[in-house]
């Protein structure tokens, strides 16, 4: 089953954006709606698809983002739709801890089997990426009897007031919400590009710290859990250099520390591999998964060692939603879409054709600091010409810029400087390459 997008791929503008229409109904959203929520793109969505988003004015923009690597699938995959409608007229809610069904463990028995390691897998299926790193937290928690937390710098984990203490950048996503819970410990990244001591020896650096710092300060026989992102999402795509996960998972290993990978992010395909951490066989006891797991559907997961996720006590974990069924048929429809049409090996292809023309665009224009990612996950950071400045101006100026001109691209970094292309792995390339060229002429307007 191949039947492509269901909406024309292309990039129209037939209003400036927004266009009256979605003027009208941002204002509506403005009574509506709590002033507290963000809002990347002022244009109203009636129809997205393959790697476009249509507005309620009729114009069609290329989505450079798959709604925070969500949609990697595409919007309104068939797999997912076909998948969706069948459950949704045969049940839409038992409550799996009421009354079991068949999707929910054929979810769980596809994330065994996709997460790396040969070991006996089990999982648990939540609701969002907050939920699932809390739930990762508390299994590590009852399995080693033990409390401490360690998260990184620029880390990011979520909104919820125990994954907001996991998390390090206090605006927006923590300023006047405290108190924070307890036992969390932040440790300084290995962030090759701002790295202030030895660039050729960060991996070695940075280990050192962090494990000197674990032991000192808190007690490495203390520690739970080790949660990091593989590459750093909201951080700003932060790819740690060589030998840095593997070194903390050995010190995790050797002390009896769970090791979590939090690919909510960069799971399913999304960086060339069906999950970051195979990239250097990353050993991780835990794997927490959401974002694209069901091609748009609230649906998230802790995956790993079968003795760590028994070890709770029954009915210890769970919720009333988790693991719904119409989500959970979703997610088998997105892991099929991902592996029949070999969507890990178009990550590759799709983060090739970006870092060429990223890479040209790094020569061209003196803004441009550093050109990292990996796969279908690929960034810009922006700088003060000649200088590390960050240039969080510019990434403004950009992102406006290809509005305009009917890309939307997203932001990221703690300094807001970052430029973040993830588009849907389903992108054509014809539009892939358009969406490019309209972010060279973006970087060329303000140089
Ligand atoms: C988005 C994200 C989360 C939080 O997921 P939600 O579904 O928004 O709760 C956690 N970790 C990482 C790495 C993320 O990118």
């Amino acid at each position: 089953m191949n039947t492509g997008p269901h909406i024309p791929q292309e990039r129209r503008l037939v209003t400036a954006i927004p266009g009256p229409k979605s003027q009208e109904i941002i204002k509506r959203r403005s009574e509506a709606v709590s002033a507290s929520l963000g809002m990347a793109i002022p244009v109203v969505v009636t129809q997205a698809g393959g790697g476009v988003i249509v507005d309620i004015d009729g114009n069609s923009i290329i989505d450079m983002g798959a709604g925070i690597a969500v949609v990697s699938v595409g919007n309104s995959a068939d797999r997912v739709v076909k998948n969706v409608i069948e459950q949704v007229q045969a049940f839409t809610h038992t409550c799996f801890m009421i009354a079991p069904y068949l999707g929910y463990i054929e979810v769980c028995e596809a994330l065994n089997r996709l997460t790396p390691g040969t070991h006996k897998k089990k999982s648990v299926l939540l609701n969002s990426g907050a939920e699932a790193v809390e739930n990762a937290v508390k299994i590590a928690r009852a399995y080693t009897k033990r409390q401490a937390v360690i998260v990184f710098e620029h880390g990011y984990h979520g909104r919820t007031n125990l994954t907001m203490g996991m998390t390090a950048k206090n605006m927006p996503y923590k300023e006047g919400f405290g108190p924070f819970a307890g036992e969390i410990y932040r440790m300084p990244m290995a962030y090759p590009f701002r790295w202030t001591g030895e660039r050729t020896k960060v991996t070695e650096q940075a280990l050192d710290i962090v494990t000197h710092k674990i032991e000192k300060e808190i007690g490495a026989k203390n520690v739970a859990a080790i949660v990091i992102e593989p590459i750093q999402g909201e951080g700003g795509f932060i790819v740690p250099p060589k030998g840095f996960l593997p070194g903390l998972a050995n010190f995790a290993k050797a002390n009896g520390i769970v090791f979590v990978a939090d690919e909510v992010q960069t799971g399913f395909g999304r960086t060339g591999n069906m999950f970051a951490i195979e990239d250097e066989n990353v050993d991780a006891d835990l794997v927490v998964t959401a974002k694209g797991i069901a091609g748009g559907f609230p649906l998230a997961g802790v995956t790993g060692r079968a003795e760590m996720l028994d070890s709770v006590h029954a009915s210890g974990l769970g919720g009333t939603f988790g693991g719904n069924p119409v989500a959970c048929a979703a997610a088998l429809g997105a892991i099929a879409t991902i592996e029949e049409e070999n969507l890990v090996a178009r990550a590759n292809q799709i983060g090739k054709i970006m870092t060429d023309a990223m890479n040209a665009m790094a020569k061209k224009y003196s803004i441009i600091g550093e050109v990292r990612g990996r796969g279908a996950m690929q960034a810009f950071e922006l700088v003060k010409p000649g200088t590390d400045e960050p240039n969080a101006e510019a990434v403004g100026a950009i992102i406006k810029f290809c509005q305009q001109n009917g890309v939307l691209i997203l932001s990221a970094g703690t300094y807001g400087n970052v430029i973040r292309l993830l588009p849907p792995l389903v992108i054509p390339e014809n539009l892939l390459n358009e969406a490019l060229g309209i972010i060279d002429q973006a970087f060329a307007s303000i140089s």
